[in-house]
């Protein structure tokens, strides 16, 4: 298929970056379960590793059927190219290991992924990297936070736990003007919902491990170049603006023009972190991504449903759903995630902590468990789990407190999953 702007995202989602196998004319994308790849010669050898000419050399950088997943999710997200790697947590490592050095920081939206929030207050310190954490509706305090040594920006677009929508368009004005890229998590949103790349987003990082696979099978991560941002306009990032001692000196800006982020991606994030996505998993997520959009509506319809019924019961104290008319986000729904503010939310019980506890062990459909974004609907009592390690003050401010469920809503019948959360719910009151 060639690729143009006329396809629509069904239709891309389903053949964008695959082609029949040139080798025996097989209609879906082979699993190429192979390490290495025969060299024509060794003239041929040699130029693929000066980067001097495109090929496979070893899985670890490149996999025909990796590949084919890069240039899916790229193409859907509207970038220019895309790095797969094996969880969501190493493509966030991926895409601040070009732009970061000792001493360096990034300025961190408070409202993220428990984990994300773990990986970025304590583990990247030992890389002499930090992070400072701000509310990103007070958009002065996150142009305060931005000083000499900041090198990125970086928010979810429907923040995990609460299904708070980030302002992308002001966020990204702001990077702009301070000379920086911002890196949006689209994970809970995915490309169907929200493309960050419109909204000024420089990387979209994914953890395709949530709705891009959407059965919860394999684990799995991206970075996603937009190809906007110009690497060479400030001395910030030497990784892609000056001589690479590792490739003869060779610039990767320069090189490779809007595709340096990527290339750099493979040629340095790959070979020397090695955190490669293997063609299995690249299978199980090229599969999920063929009915994205049609799971994301059911999705957001399931959610809109269940929230609001959710919202009128007795047991409970509130729930976040941006789609819901009383949420404060509902004009940024319409401007960020127009198709709906996903199947991601969470909801307040009134008997605190303990009704959270009794509600997650009496429910039968759905699941208690550590994963969201699967056909299942799932739930997890956030303050004893994912956002155990965070103080709680960092529990509120990630909209996690100890009364509070998140619910990740499935594609199941509606009905049966409010006869579900009802009959839990009544063990609460
Ligand atoms: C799950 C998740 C991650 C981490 O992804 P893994 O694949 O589990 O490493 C990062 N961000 C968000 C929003 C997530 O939901």
């Amino acid at each position: 298929m060639s690729d143009g702007p006329s396809y629509g995202f069904d239709t891309l989602q389903i053949h964008a970056g695959a082609r029949p196998d040139p080798a025996t004319g097989a209609r879906q994308t082979p699993i190429y379960q192979t390490t290495a790849y025969v060299f024509r010669d060794a003239d041929h050898a040699a130029a693929l590793f000066n980067l001097q000419e495109v090929g496979y050399i070893y899985s670890r950088l490149t996999n025909p059927t990796v590949a084919v997943l890069q240039e899916r999710i790229a193409t859907l997200e509207g970038g220019v190219g895309a790095v797969c790697c094996s969880s969501g947590h190493a493509a966030q490592i991926m895409a601040l290991f070009p732009l970061m050095a000792p001493g360096r920081n990034i300025v961190a939206s408070s409202r993220l992924y428990g984990g994300t929030i773990t990986q970025f207050s304590q583990t990247i310190k030992r890389f002499g990297w930090s992070a400072t954490f701000v509310d990103f509706d007070d958009l002065d305090a996150v142009k305060a936070a931005i000083n000499d040594d900041t090198r990125a920006v970086f928010c979810e677009s429907i923040a995990n736990p609460g299904g708070y929508i980030t302002d992308l368009d002001a966020i990204s004005a702001i990077a702009n003007d301070a000379g920086l890229p911002l890196i949006v998590d689209n994970t809970s949103a995915t490309p169907y919902l929200c493309r960050p790349i419109e909204h000024g987003a420089t990387l979209v990082v994914h953890s395709t491990t949530k709705y891009l696979t959407g059965n919860g099978t394999v684990t799995g991560g991206c970075v996603v170049d937009s190809g906007n941002f110009d690497w060479s306009a400030s001395d910030k990032f030497p990784s892609l603006s000056a001589p690479e001692p590792a490739y003869h000196g060779l610039k990767f800006h320069e090189t490779f023009g809007s595709l340096a982020f990527t290339f750099h991606g493979i040629a340095i994030g790959l070979r020397d972190l090695g955190m490669t996505m293997n063609p299995q998993a690249a299978h199980y997520t090229l599969m999920g991504i063929e009915t994205l959009s049609l799971r994301m509506q059911r999705h957001v319809e399931n959610a809109m449903t269940i929230a609001s019924w959710l919202e009128g019961h007795d047991a409970v104290d509130y729930v976040t759903y941006a789609g819901l008319p009383s949420s404060p986000y509902n004009d940024r729904v319409a401007r960020i995630c127009p198709k709906g503010a996903g199947g991601l939310f969470t909801v307040a019980l009134k008997g605190g902590y303990d009704a959270c506890v009794k509600f997650v062990d009496s429910l039968e459909i759905f699941s208690h468990v550590a994963n969201l974004g699967d056909a299942r609907s799932l739930v997890i009592h956030s303050a004893s789990t994912t956002h155990r390690q965070l103080s709680p003050e960092q529990q509120v401010a990630a909209g996690a407190g100890p009364n509070v469920v998140r619910i990740s809503i499935g594609i199941e019948d509606a009905a049966d999953l409010i006869r579900d959360l009802d009959q839990a719910l009544s063990h609460t009151l």
